[in-house]
C-alpha cells in the first residue's frame, strides 16, 4: 500500500467524496479564534490595511462605476432576510436561527464576489506603480488616476490572470477600466458572456479548451516571460486573500445596522461557497477578525470538483487533487470548478474553519429554483452552494456538543449564507438556469 492510499483511507470523508455522495466533514483540528488566526501568518493589521487602501481609491471608484456613487465608492452589498425561502426548506428538515443572506452577488462592478479580491489586488498594484512613479502620495485624491494622462502611464503596464469567469471578469473590467493591458486566460468552463463583457471593456481574452487549472498555467507561463507582465495568482496570492478579508472587518457595522447582535449565545454561522479558497478563506479571516469565536464558518462545495474538502482533511491540501481520487471536476458551478485547492489558503485557515460540505449540482439547480420563486432572487449555481448549511449543521449534533453550541443557541444563531455570485448574469442565461431546475 502506498502513502497515499494509506492516508486516504485514513480518512473516512473519502469514500463519500469517492462515490460523489454529498457529505460534511468537520475539522478536528479547529481550535480558538487567537490560536487559529497566529496559524494563518497574516495579521490584523494587514487587513486593516486592506481596508484603508480601499477607502483611499474610494474616490477613484466612485467616479469611474457611477453605480457606486451612493456608497461613497466603497464597494459593499447589502444582507437581507429569507423568511419565504427559510420556511419552504424548513418543511423538509429543521432549520433553527434566521436565515439572511449576503448578497455578494450583486456587488457593484462586476456582481460577484470577486469585486473584492480581484479588484483590490489591481488597485494594489496599480498604487505600488503610481507611487514608485511619483504620480501620487497616499495623501493625494486617487481619483485623479482616471487622467489621460495616468491611463497613458499604466497603458504601459500589463496584468494577465487565469480565470474560470468571474475572477477575469473583476481583474479585466477594473484593469481596463484603469488603462492597463490586461490578458485573461479563461477555462473551457467559462460562459460565453462574460468573455464577450470582458472584450467589450477592452479586455484581452485568451481561451483554453482545458479547465481552470490549465488557464492558470498558461497565463502563468506567458507573463513569466515577460517582465512587464503582473500577474495575478488566484492559486497563492496573499493580496488577493486580503481583499476579501475586508468584507469579514466591515460585516459588524451592518449587522448592527440590521440589530443583529453577536455573542456566545447569538453564534454567527456562515456559509461560504469555495473554489480555489482565496475567496471563502480571506472572508473567514475577516469574519474571524471580527466575531472571534463567536463565528463559525464552513466552505461549500460541488461533489464534483471538493477540492476543499479533499485537501483540508488529508491535510495534503495542493499535493492532491480531486482527479486523484477518481473525481472528473465537472460542475455547472462556474467559480467552483477547481480540483486543486490553493496551496496556502486550506494551511492558512486549517484551525480557523469548523468543515467543509458538498452538494450535487441537481441540489444547486433546485436551491436556485426555489430561491427564485420564494424570495424573487436570482443567482448563479454556485452562489447556492451555502443554502444547504443551515440544515447541515442542524443535522450534526455532535458537531454542535463538540462546539458547546446548545438548541437554544442554535434558535438564535444568525445563518448567513454567502450569495457570491449572479448579479451580471443575462437574463436568457438565467432563463436556462432556472429551466435546468424543473428538468
Ligand atoms: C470564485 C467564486 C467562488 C469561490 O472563490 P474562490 O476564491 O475560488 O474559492 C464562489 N462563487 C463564485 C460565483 C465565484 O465566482
Amino acid at each position: 500500500m502506498t502513502d497515499l492510499t494509506e492516508k486516504l483511507r485514513s480518512v473516512p470523508a473519502v469514500s463519500d467524496l469517492r462515490a460523489l455522495r454529498e457529505t460534511i466533514w468537520f475539522n478536528d483540528q479547529v481550535t480558538t479564534a487567537e490560536r487559529g488566526l497566529l496559524h494563518t501568518g497574516l495579521t490584523r493589521e494587514e487587513a486593516e490595511d486592506a481596508e484603508a487602501r480601499l477607502r483611499r481609491f474610494a474616490p477613484l471608484i466612485a467616479a469611474a462605476f457611477p453605480e457606486t456613487a451612493e456608497s461613497g465608492g466603497i464597494i459593499e452589498s447589502d444582507m437581507v432576510l429569507l423568511p419565504a425561502m427559510q420556511a419552504r426548506l424548513a418543511q423538509r428538515a429543521p432549520l433553527p436561527g434566521r436565515l439572511w443572506l449576503k448578497k455578494d452577488s450583486h456587488l457593484p462592478v462586476s456582481g460577484s464576489i470577486k469585486a473584492r479580491g480581484g479588484i483590490y489586488e489591481v488597485l494594489a498594484h496599480a498604487e505600488k506603480l503610481a507611487l514608485e512613479a511619483g504620480l501620487i502620495t497616499p495623501a493625494d485624491d486617487y481619483s485623479q488616476l482616471l487622467s489621460p494622462a495616468h491611463r497613458q502611464f499604466f497603458s504601459q503596464h500589463k496584468i494577465a490572470v487565469g480565470s474560470t469567469g468571474n475572477l477575469g471578469l473583476s481583474i479585466g473590467i477594473m484593469s481596463a477600466r484603469l488603462g492597463f493591458h490586461v490578458t485573461v486566460h479563461m477555462s473551457v468552463d467559462a460562459r460565453q458572456w462574460k468573455k464577450a463583457l470582458l472584450r467589450r471593456r477592452g479586455a484581452h481574452v485568451i481561451e483554453y479548451e482545458q479547465d481552470y487549472g490549465v488557464a492558470v498555467e498558461q497565463g502563468r507561463k506567458a507573463a513569466e516571460s515577460d517582465p512587464d507582465c503582473f500577474f495575478i495568482d488566484d492559486e497563492n496570492s496573499r493580496t488577493l486573500f486580503l481583499g476579501y478579508a475586508v468584507a469579514g472587518l466591515r460585516l459588524p457595522e451592518q449587522l448592527k445596522e440590521k440589530g443583529i447582535t453577536v455573542d456566545a449565545s447569538h453564534p454567527l454561522f456562515v456559509y461560504l461557497p469555495c473554489g480555489v479558497g482565496g475567496g471563502p478563506g480571506g472572508v473567514a479571516f475577516g469574519l474571524k477578525l471580527a466575531f472571534g469565536d463567536n463565528v463559525h464558518c464552513f466552505f461549500a462545495e460541488p461533489t464534483h470538483s471538493p477540492c476543499m474538502l479533499l485537501g483540508m482533511s488529508t491535510g495534503l491540501h495542493d499535493g492532491i487533487a480531486v482527479q486523484d481520487i477518481g473525481i472528473d471536476n465537472k460542475t455547472a458551478a462556474d467559480g467552483l470548478a477547481v480540483g486543486r485547492a490553493s496551496g496556502f489558503v486550506g494551511r492558512a485557515m486549517a484551525q480557523l474553519i469548523d468543515g467543509c460540505y458538498t452538494l450535487s449540482d441537481r441540489t444547486l439547480f433546485t436551491l436556485l429554483a426555489m430561491l427564485d420563486e420564494t424570495e424573487g432572487i436570482q443567482l448563479e449555481p454556485s452562489a447556492l452552494a451555502g443554502m444547504q448549511g443551515p440544515q447541515r449543521i442542524a443535522a450534526s449534533p455532535a458537531y454542535l456538543a463538540q462546539q458547546g453550541i446548545t438548541p437554544q443557541q442554535l434558535q438564535q444563531a444568525t445563518q448567513l449564507v454567502w450569495a457570491t455570485g449572479g448579479g451580471m448574469v443575462p437574463a436568457d442565461e438565467m432563463q436556462r438556469y432556472l429551466a435546468k431546475a424543473s428538468c
